[in-house]
């Protein structure tokens, strides 16, 4: 549950009635939530990464090798290396291998 606006001043769940805040030990005053939510602004990291050209190179490397025919533009991290073009049975039976090999 997300204790926000109308709920910030809530102190226990209002579906499983589970406590919002950890039982106090000791002497302190202060109350420590269970979680805490942390807001991640992604537009104006990625506007950052844009403003440089050395970055923004990396950013858009997928759209400017769009047009370059035998282009293999997989994700460098993507362990199936699935390259473009129509599925066949060949490219098929590699693409179960290497999901079989990823489970
Ligand atoms: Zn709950």
């Amino acid at each position: 549950m997300l204790y926000y606006l109308e709920n910030v001043e809530l102190t226990e769940c209002m579906t499983c009635e589970h406590s919002r805040y950890k039982p106090r030990t000791g002497r302190g005053k202060t109350l420590m939530a269970y979680k805490n939510l942390r807001y991640f602004s992604i537009t104006p990291r990625l506007q950052r990464l844009f403003m440089s050209p050395r970055t923004a190179k990396h950013m858009t490397w997928h759209q400017s090798d769009a047009d370059q025919p035998n282009t293999k533009r997989n994700h460098a991290n993507d362990p199936l290396e699935v390259s473009i073009g129509p599925i066949t049975r060949a490219r098929a039976k590699k693409l179960k291998e290497a999901l079989n090999g990823l489970v």
